[in-house]
This record gives structure tokens, C-alpha cells and sequence, in this order.
């Protein structure tokens, strides 16, 4: 655990420093409030403070305020360091966001098991982030190929959306849907069709832009936002991604199998009847990508079709 020490007080520094070390934290040292906060803001930041209250340019109460101010994450375990025994004192800085404190000249045993309980609150608010950002991750995320599920990637097509008729710059969308699936999974099994819809995704998410999303929007069937991206552009990207996927050999145990995909492109360039954008002109677009989509598949299949609106 890092913890830092910011102390004006040369001998009371040293002793910390001295005795924290031995109790193997990582130990990081300041004499003035000012570069305190700029430490506990930083990246990397220790987990734990121990503050002095009286420091020149900025008390530890002031650094206590500012970090609770920011709301950071992971949480700082702050504890004040003072000569001050007055509970009106103490009680003013545990408001102003500190957690614990120390009165000087401390008490060796009394300071372990504070840091202890310090490090035990650090830890569980660490453990709650991972958990947090985990859930966040399987909220949002396909389980089965790790891109985006179907309600994330309709969420960005809706935030590009709008922003393309802010811009007033065009957006496309790409409905791409594996040709005779079904029969990949009949020969092969379903293990064989997970892989194949796992090695297609991964196709899409290597050929996109960094600013293209991509996602799975129902069995077999993907959609790909492309702001900016033109009619031209986007059927090139579409006609690209056929390409590589129709060329990818996948290998599954005893087989090495091949796919297609018909992919139908929709674009919106013209914002003119457009004044406020709402679901009606999104759903819009998906129904003429899925318009060409449907013509791409009538068409005999592994191919690109075009439509905007
Ligand atoms: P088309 O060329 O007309 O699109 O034919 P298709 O066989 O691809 O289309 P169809 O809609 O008949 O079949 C889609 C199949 O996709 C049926 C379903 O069992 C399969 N499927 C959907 N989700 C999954 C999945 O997560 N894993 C596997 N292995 N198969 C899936
Ligand atoms: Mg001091
Ligand atoms: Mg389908
Ligand atoms: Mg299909």
C-alpha cells in the first residue's frame, strides 16, 4: 500500500517515514498542502494520506476539502496529523473530509491500527470499483464475441445520431448478417457456430476505424455505426469487411470452415426535413439498411447493397 506523508515538521517527517517503511508501505514524502494535493490527484495516487494540519500555503484540512471536493476514485483514506486534542478541532476536520486522525507525539501501536484500518477501507473501495466496472462491462458487452451487446450499440448509434445532425455530417450503418448459419450449426454443432460468430466479430473490430462501433445486434446479425462516413465510404468499408470475412479460413477441431456475409448499407446525409431527430428517423435507417440487407441476400448472397435516406 502507497501511503503518502506530508509533514513541515522535519523530525516528525523522518520518524514516519522511518517507521512506515519498516512496516513495508511505499512510502511518499511532501513538507507543504500544495504538492499533497497535486499527489493524491495525480494517477497512480497513494491510497492513503497522512496529513499534517498546520503546513504552510495549505492546512491539511484545506487538502482534506479539495480531495473530497473531486469525488476521486479509488477512495483516499486521509488522516490528519495534530497536536490539537480539542474535540471542536477534531470534529471540524473530520467534517471538512478527513477520515481519521493522529495527535502528536503519537502512539506507535494506535498508528498501525489505523493505517490497518486504512488499508482495509482502500482495499474494499478498490474491490467495489473492479465489481462495478465488471458489471458495467457484462451490461454492455456481448458474452459470447466481447463486443458491444445489442442495447450499447443502439445506445451509440443514437448519441451519433444526434451528433451527425448537430454536425450536420453524414452517418452510416451497416447491417451485416452470416450467410446459411444455419447450416453451420446443423453440420457442425453449435460450439462450431460460436467460434465462427467469435472469429467474425473479431474481423469487423480489426478492419474498423477507432471512431466506427460495432456490435451484435441479434443472432447472427451485426450493426455498425460509421460517423461521417458517407454512402460511398461506408459501402467500401462494407464491401472490405465481405472480403476478409469471405477469405478468413476459421479452424474448428477435425474442420477448417469458411463464411459469407450480406451486409445492407443505410446512410443519412441530408438533414434538411430533420429539425429535431428522434427514434422515428433512427428506426428509420435501420429499416433501410435492413431493406438492403434483404435485397443483398436476394441478390445470391456475400455481397454489399446501398440505400440512404
Ligand atoms: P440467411 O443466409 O438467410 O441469413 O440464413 P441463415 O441460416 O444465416 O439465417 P437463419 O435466420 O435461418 O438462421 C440463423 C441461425 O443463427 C439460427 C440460430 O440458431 C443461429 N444462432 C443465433 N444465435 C446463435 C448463437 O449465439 N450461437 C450459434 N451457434 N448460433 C446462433
Ligand atoms: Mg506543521
Ligand atoms: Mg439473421
Ligand atoms: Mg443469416
Amino acid at each position: 500500500m502507497k501511503i503518502l506523508i506530508s509533514e513541515d515538521d522535519d523530525v516528525s517527517r523522518r520518524m514516519l517515514e522511518s517507521i512506515l517503511v519498516k512496516w513495508q508501505y511505499e512510502v511518499m514524502i511532501t513538507d507543504n498542502g500544495i504538492d499533497a494535493l497535486s499527489i493524491l490527484l495525480s494517477d497512480n495516487a497513494p491510497g492513503i494520506a497522512i496529513l499534517d494540519w498546520m503546513m504552510p500555503q495549505m492546512t491539511g484540512v484545506e487538502v482534506c476539502k479539495e480531495i473530497r471536493k473531486h469525488g476521486k476514485e479509488p477512495y483516499t483514506y486521509l488522516i490528519l496529523l495534530t497536536s490539537k486534542g480539542r474535540k471542536e478541532d477534531l470534529v471540524y476536520g473530520i467534517e471538512a473530509g478527513a477520515d481519521d486522525y493522529i495527535t502528536k507525539p503519537f502512539n506507535m501501536q494506535e498508528l498501525k491500527v489505523r493505517l490497518r484500518a486504512g488499508t482495509r477501507i482502500v482495499e474494499l473501495s478498490e474491490q467495489l470499483i473492479s465489481a462495478r466496472d465488471a458489471m458495467q462491462i457484462a451490461a454492455t458487452h456481448d458474452s459470447l464475441t466481447g463486443i458491444w451487446n445489442r442495447a450499447a450499440i443502439f445506445d451509440t448509434f443514437k448519441k451519433e445520431f444526434s451528433r451527425a445532425n448537430r454536425e450536420k455530417k453524414p452517418i452510416s450503418i451497416i447491417l451485416a448478417d452470416l450467410d446459411f448459419f444455419k447450416k453451420i450449426n446443423d453440420r457442425y454443432g453449435h460450439p462450431a457456430g460460436d467460434e465462427v460468430l467469435r472469429e467474425t466479430s473479431k474481423i469487423m473490430k480489426e478492419l474498423l476505424r477507432q471512431y466506427d462501433t460495432c456490435g451484435r445486434y441479434g443472432g447472427e446479425e451485426f450493426l455498425i455505426v460509421l460517423p461521417g462516413c458517407n454512402s460511398e465510404t461506408a459501402s467500401v468499408i462494407a464491401q472490405r469487411l465481405c472480403h476478409l470475412i469471405e477469405s478468413h479460413i476459421i479452424n474448428i477441431p477435425g474442420h477448417q470452415l469458411k463464411v459469407t456475409c450480406s451486409m445492407g448499407v443505410a446512410t443519412l446525409a441530408n438533414f434538411d426535413d430533420i429539425d429535431k431527430i428522434d427514434l422515428k428517423d433512427m428506426n428509420m435507417l435501420l429499416k433501410i439498411a435492413d431493406v438492403a440487407l434483404y435485397q443483398a441476400k436476394n441478390d445470391g448472397r456475400n455481397c454489399v447493397r446501398s440505400l440512404f435516406l
